[in-house]
């Protein structure tokens, strides 16, 4: 029996208008194609899209903040904050969607209906500061259901690993001073890569002093290079940090092909980070994890990565 995987999926994620910039539609249209060749992956459960609540994004950001974003939408502005954060009249109401797929479907595996999922959402989030919106990234998907997972569903220690090939600077800086939840990141070295944050030096700070881990990865490295990082670094970490949910940045931008990074990631290589978060999820959280998509920007490679992904989730352990 396969597990009960949710794939979560909503054709609204398309109308967030970037024309040609390299976060556009054009990357879940592609991936959605080939999920429906798909035979494999027939028993997914696809699941329906919620709309988040101003009060449910203020978990995370700053009310003025939320409202920035709606009225630059509702404006015809080209861009928000910063020149990378391509808008259009619909990305305010996309976001909304993007971000309260990710607190249902974070809500559904806390209820067991649902053993785990996966998130194709757009646009991504880890990018997006309290106040301000950053690298294609308006609200912080996993940040805010990870607030959620502690405010109002009484977990205690959140997982969040974020393997998008850059550093998720918004999730550490929304959590930095915290140990219920315990912020992990592998990505391109920031001297190289953008935006330039997650040095290793960064652990968190007061209280959350120790749990934020950063492992940047020169440019150039490879899937042997990764896991062996992941395996002596990584996973010692959150075996000892015992999560009770398992929350994953799924960005799969640090793939060979992608154009925007410049690490050597295959297919192999981002199997088998899921195969041990998999592993660590039953070892730990029940089996509870639910993956966000960030980034990844080679079509092929990200629906190649996203498909396998899928199966990995889907696939009983016990089989
Ligand atoms: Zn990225």
């Amino acid at each position: 029996m396969p597990l009960n995987t949710g794939f979560y999926f909503d054709p609204i994620y398309l109308q967030h208008d970037t024309g040609s910039h390299p976060e556009n539609a054009g990357r879940l249209k592609y991936l959605m194609n080939a999920l429906a060749e798909n035979t494999d992956l027939e028993t997914l459960e696809t699941m329906k899209c919620h709309k988040a609540e101003i009060r449910e994004i203020e978990r995370i950001h700053d009310l003025d903040y939320i409202r920035s974003v709606e009225e630059a939408c509702n404006s015809g502005a080209a861009y928000l904050d910063t020149q990378d954060c391509v808008i259009s009249p619909q990305t305010y109401e996309v976001a909304l969607h993007a971000t309260g797929t990710v607190l249902d479907a974070v809500n559904q595996v806390a209820d067991n209906k649902l053993d785990n999922a996966f998130c194709a959402v757009r646009p991504p989030g880890h990018h997006a500061e309290n106040d301000r919106a950053m690298g294609f990234c308006y609200f912080n998907n996993v940040a805010i259901a990870a607030e959620f997972l502690i405010k109002e569903r009484g977990y205690e220690r959140v997982l969040i690993f974020d393997f998008d090939v850059h550093h998720g600077n918004g999730t550490q800086h929304s959590f930095e001073g915290r140990s219920d939840v315990f912020y992990a990141s592998i990505h391109q070295d920031p001297r190289t890569c953008y935006p330039g944050t997650g040095y290793a030096n960064e652990k968190g700070v007061g209280g959350g002093s120790g749990y934020t881990l950063n492992c940047p990865m020169a440019p150039g490295s490879t899937d042997e290079d990764y896991l062996d990082v992941f395996s002596s670094r990584i996973l010692p970490a959150f075996q000892n940090y015992l999560p009770d949910f398992v929350i994953l940045s799924a960005g799969f931008d640090a793939h060979r092909d992608d154009p925007l990074a410049q690490q050597l990631l295959t297919l192999k290589g981002f199997d088998e980070i899921l195969n041990g978060m998999k592993k660590l999820a039953h070892q730990h959280s029940k089996g509870r994890l639910v993956s966000v998509l960030e980034g990844g920007y080679d079509y092929q490679a990200l629906s190649d990565c996203v498909l396998s992904h899928l199966k990995i989730l889907h696939q009983n352990p016990i089989d």
